[in-house]
């Protein structure tokens, strides 16, 4: 489990450049759904799309995030391995690489550290860093907890090995319209759904907890994720394997995690503590303080070399202090709650 650590956001300039070239086998992805005016939408194919955009969005929310990223759940070692290789046929790269990332945004959320902020804008935090070559490598020391299973070591390693084999499943299945609708269909989009958590839900929505940071509730999102657009009620307790909290917030991958508890493949749901469903709530009067660091800092970047810009650095420091206090004193009436 990573814990929030809020450090001041750097004013700075950080290595933000876009590797275009050497991204562009990712590019060139993004534009194959055209293809489908040459192959053409067959039944067959439309239908393998949506069952593998439901089930890989299942491998990358409930087990890249959830499990790899968050620990919320326990499996065994044959179901670990399983999920790893779902979450892996999403084209996401490798569990290890996916999870040590997602940790270090929870860690260093809206700092420099943080592989996705939007602080950088929206092409950034959508998919701007994966352009970019800074967060390429894995960082094995953030996550040693699976770092040490060798098959797991392995497929973060060849990543490309489930794309491929489901790639050519769905062409011998379905034809070249089986391989474009079916596969690279669903893979954009999933691409584009996972991205707009780090991007839309950290940009709009509403703000029920006051983290930190500048993470949203966003129904869009929940639905095209199978439940990850409630970002603030994640970010606010992100040790909790449902991350809709009230019954209206949807979550369609807590539900089918449930279904995974029942047939006892997965153990150890972690529900929030009531505690933590009534902390630092917003409409009971906890300033917001994320979003003040946030517009500082945008402020701050701004006025950068300017007398201004040196004032809002300090006032900036001030804030994420208190942010930091306020997260600690949420997890802490958490902690206690759950004692
Ligand atoms: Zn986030
Ligand atoms: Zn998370």
């Amino acid at each position: 489990m990573s814990d929030v650590e809020v450090t001041t956001p750097q004013v700075g300039a950080p290595d933000h450049r876009m590797r275009w070239a050497q991204a562009a086998p990712f590019l060139l992805v993004n534009f194959t759904p055209l293809l489908v005016f040459l192959t053409g939408v067959t039944t067959k194919a439309l239908i393998l799309g949506i069952v593998l955009y439901v089930a890989r969005a299942f491998g990358i929310t409930a087990g890249y995030h959830r499990y790899f990223a968050h620990r919320t759940y326990k499996m065994s070692r044959v179901p670990q391995f399983l999920m790893a290789l779902l979450g892996a046929s999403a084209v996401q790269k490798g569990p290890l690489w996916w999870a040590a990332n997602h940790r270090a945004h929870h860690r260093y959320t809206d700092t420099e550290r943080d592989p996705h902020s939007p602080a950088h804008g929206f092409f950034w935090s959508h998919m701007g860093w994966i352009v970019s070559d800074r967060f390429d490598a894995t960082d094995y020391d953030a996550i040693p907890d699976f770092a040490k299973y060798p098959e797991l070591v392995w497929l973060n390693k060849r990543d490309w090995v489930a794309p491929w084999a489901l790639g050519a499943l769905c062409f011998l299945i379905a034809g070249w319209s089986g391989l474009v609708v079916g596969f690279f269909c669903s893979t954009v989009a999933l691409w584009h759904a996972t991205f707009a958590v780090n991007s839309v839900a950290h940009l709009w929505g509403r703000r029920h907890f006051a983290t930190g940071d500048t993470s949203r509730n966003n129904p869009i999102v929940a639905l095209l994720t199978l439940g990850e657009g409630w970002h603030n009620n994640h970010h606010h307790y992100p040790r909790s394997v449902r991350q809709g909290f009230r019954w209206y917030e949807i979550d369609i991958s807590y539900g089918l995690l449930r279904v995974l508890s029942w047939l006892r493949v997965a153990k150890d749901l972690q529900q929030p503590p009531a505690a933590a469903l009534t902390a630092s709530r917003i409409r009971d009067g906890h300033p917001d303080l994320g979003m003040l660091r946030y517009r500082l800092g945008r402020a701050a970047r701004k006025l950068r070399g300017t007398r201004a810009s040196e004032e809002l650095t300090m006032l900036l420091e001030n804030t994420a202090q208190q942010a930091a206090a306020i997260a600690r004193r949420g997890r802490v009436t958490a902690a206690v709650d759950e004692a």
